[in-house]
């Protein structure tokens, strides 16, 4: 009889999803990385770097196609310009960080010519980029013709979403009167916490840093609220800002708040977690929809910078909300399935225009 055959690229659905997977080893550095393109129908791929101790070559390979596949999605829903990639370095102790080791993985970022552009991720400082810069133009996030730091800018998105959110649910922006809660107070939570106190809304906060919750509690006069009862606090809004996977079949049925809206990624536990919200009568704002704003940020880099345009580009991220809301509740789908089904409109339509031209 005859075996069947391994199909271990081709008819690997994950690989096969991607136009073009790298692997890259450079011996005189000890360099290992995988830069997965998924799609560059909309554009070319823009997605960050990380560098990661992966436990295995199948995580490391499973995370970056996960988030390049992911990009594509985010920037597609951005309207960025950008298609969708990602790149991982297997980081090594024994190989440690030197900057012989960026710049090898600069140069085969290098050579795709531009279909490939990178920047900061986990694990990945701006002063890395720099680094990549001397070997690469194919880099963002650097210091010339930015936004700076994209985390208030995605705190401003997430303040959009937010106000898009209430006026479906409740027919109003106004945050005056309404309450919030804050999980994470970090880079965008903290900023979060400023736009929405200063806006005029009530604040419960979480951190598992006690200085960051005395902080918001002396800035903004917010209540504090333990991490595991965060998710379910007695308020209008609950805003994840710290981890992934906050919204689960164990949580879900806890919420009390009529809208989630936050800046983490990957918010839930799986795709039927989608479908729990819905049940449950929450209005649920897709994540990578909501915080978008520092790849929008990052989109706009360049010599003719202009940071009114880029605010601008970021404040439409409420439009793209209110779109999604209104054609979940028509076609009766959840949210997260209306913005992917969008963002595959998108690419779909791309490629037609490509295949015509
Ligand atoms: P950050 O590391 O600055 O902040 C995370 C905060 O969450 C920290 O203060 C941390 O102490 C806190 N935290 C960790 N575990 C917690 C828990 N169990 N309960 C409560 N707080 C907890 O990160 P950030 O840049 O503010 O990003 C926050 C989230 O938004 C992440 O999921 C990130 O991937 C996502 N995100 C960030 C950006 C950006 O521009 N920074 C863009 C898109 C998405």
């Amino acid at each position: 009889m005859k075996a069947s055959p391994v199909h271990i690229v081709f008819g690997n659905d994950a690989l096969a999803d991607h136009e073009q997977v790298v692997f890259v080893s450079d011996k005189p550095t000890g360099l290992k990385a995988i830069i997965a393109i998924h799609s560059t129908a909309l554009g070319p791929a823009m997605g960050g770097t990380r560098m990661w101790a992966y436990d295995s070559e199948a995580a490391a390979l499973r995370d970056v196609l996960n988030l390049a596949r992911g990009m594509t999605y985010k920037n597609a829903l951005a309207d960025s310009g950008f298609g969708g990639g990602k790149a991982v370095i297997l980081a090594d102790r024994a190989v440690g960080k030197p900057p012989t080791l960026l710049r090898a993985f600069a140069r085969h970022v290098d050579r795709l010519a531009g279909r490939f552009i990178t920047a900061e991720d986990v694990g990945i400082s701006l002063a890395d980029v720099e680094e990549m810069r001397k070997e690469t133009r194919h880099v963002r996030g650097i210091a010339e013709g930015r936004a700076g730091d994209p985390s208030p800018h995605t705190a401003f998105g997430v303040y959009r979403g937010i106000a898009a959110a209430l006026e479906h649910r409740l027919g109003r922006r106004k945050l005056r009167g309404l309450s919030v809660c804050v999980q994470g107070l970090g880079h965008v939570g903290m900023a979060l916490a400023e736009l929405l106190h200063d806006a005029g809304a009530e604040l419960v906060v979480s951190d598992i840093r006690q200085a960051a919750v005395t902080e918001a509690c002396e800035r903004f006069g917010a209540t504090a609220i333990t991490s595991e009862a965060a998710h379910a606090a007695e308020c209008d809004v609950y805003a994840p800002c710290a981890l992934g996977g906050v919204l689960n079949e164990h949580t879900i049925p806890e919420i009390r708040a009529g809208i989630v809206a936050g800046a983490a990624n990957n918010q839930l536990g799986n795709a039927r977690d989608g479908d729990r919200l819905r049940d449950c009568g929450i209005l649920y704002a897709p994540d990578y929809v909501i915080n978008a704003g520092g790849v929008i940020s990052i989109s706009h880099e360049g010599p003719d910078f202009d940071m009114g345009f880029m605010r601008r580009d970021v404040a439409r991220i409420g439009e793209t909300l209110s779109h999604i809301f209104q054609r979940a509740e028509r076609e009766d789908r959840t949210t997260s399935n209306v913005a992917d089904a969008i963002a595959e409109e998108k690419i779909r339509s791309a490629h037609r225009r490509a295949a015509s031209a």
